[in-house]
């Protein structure tokens, strides 16, 4: 296996850093290699990221810990034992899901009183090259903020709420259905424990109102449509101090009037002359970055793919940049007059009396529906 850098080295923590300094050095290179501020080389960041991760799982576990103080990276490599899971399948955004879910949402995820406010999707609609050349977009979104009154409590300012004095702080009570006696979440204080008797003016006893935000959001080059951009803290206040949601931009791209993306690759149809189709040129065609020259060979079919490679979408997740696939349209010219015709009929008769096949399409349909109409009359 490849030589490994040293876990302490790669926390920048020494080696009887507490587990605390761990922690919090590991936030903090997090933080550092998050994509969107790693936007020139996400790549060297996702294999930097990746590293930290695994030497935080092995140094934040007291066992795996000291396994790799006693015996290095024998002690807790996943091909020796003893190291649970690897990285190998696991996407990028995953990975960030768990740390930036740990870091800014972890506290409010267990039963409490407090409650994490709810995670907000917002729908950005994006024009194709937006999408491809990445953008910062303002966005406006009515959320529920903790209210500065009184700091999310929903008493008013110098007094604090009470004990509740239906359930006495229990949050359950019980009643009497039937023949039953069920605990039920306490009516009056919804299971808090606690009564605003003086309510805040600001939020009316909530500990939260709604205010319209407007948030700035970078979006990275390459997303595509149901692409999420995770904007961590920015969703709904908690309640009663309790740790915001999450707001989940998630991308929506436009069609556009010219290109069709699957992927990396982009499409479009060339429409050129019967004229150009016959005896080849070179034309224009439009690309995400302006015209580009492309040469259509003499004897050119409708319906014939020219593949420009690299003029298509750089992913976001990483890869080759894709390609722009043209497809050509022949079209039969129009509105001719009365001496194009002639000339066309005169193009005709040379055409079928050189002796030569001059449709391969056409030649081949031919004999295919003979074969057909043959097989049938048996
Ligand atoms: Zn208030
Ligand atoms: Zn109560």
């Amino acid at each position: 296996m490849a030589t490994k850098e040293d876990f302490y080295k790669l926390l920048n923590v020494d080696r009887n850093a507490s587990d605390a300094e761990i922690k919090k050095s590991y936030r903090s290179l997090a933080m550092k290699y998050h994509p969107d501020r790693n936007a020139d080389n996400p790549e060297a960041a996702e294999v930097k990221f990746k590293q930290i991760k695994e030497a935080y799982e092995i140094l934040s576990d007291p066992k795996k810990r000291s396994a790799y103080d006693q015996f290095g990276h024998a002690g807790v490599d996943p091909s020796m034992g003893g190291h649970p899971g690897g990285f190998g399948g696991e996407g990028f955004s995953d990975i960030f899901g768990d740390v930036f879910g740990d870091i800014f949402g972890g506290g409010g995820r267990q039963r409490s009183n407090v409650h994490r406010g709810s995670d907000l999707r917002y729908n950005l609609d994006l024009t194709l090259e937006e999408a491809v050349a990445g953008t910062e977009t303002k966005i406006r979104i009515p959320v529920l903020v903790s209210c500065n009154e009184c700091n999310g409590s929903g008493a008013k300012k110098g007094s604090s709420p009470v004990i509740c004095t239906t359930c006495h702080g229990h949050g359950q009570v019980r009643m009497q259905q039937g023949f039953f006696s069920v605990q039920q979440t306490c009516p009056t204080c919804r299971g808090t424990g606690k009564q605003i008797k003086d309510p805040c003016g600001k939020c009316r006893g909530q500990g939260r109102f709604q205010e319209t935000k407007t948030l700035s959001a970078k979006i990275p080059a390459g997303v595509d449509t149901g692409d999420r951009i995770r904007l961590a803290g920015e969703g709904e206040a908690g309640e009663r101090g309790g740790p915001s949601g999450d707001l989940y931009v998630e991308v929506r791209v436009k069609e556009h009037a010219i290109f069709t993306r699957d992927g990396a690759n982009l499409y479009c149809d060339v429409p050129i002359s019967f004229i150009t189709a016959c005896l080849g040129d070179e034309i224009e065609v439009p690309t995400l970055n302006g015209k580009v020259k492309l040469t259509i060979p003499a004897e050119t079919q409708s319906g014939k793919v020219f593949r420009l490679r690299g003029k298509g979408v750089k992913p976001v997740r990483g890869g080759p940049v894709g390609d722009l696939l043209c497809k050509v349209q022949v079209e039969t010219p129009v509105q001719l007059t009365k001496e194009q015709k002639a000339l066309v009929e005169q193009l005709g008769e040379s055409l079928s009396g050189s002796g030569k096949h001059h449709s391969p399409q056409e030649h081949s349909w031919t004999d295919g529906v003979k074969n057909f109409f043959d097989k049938l009359t048996g």
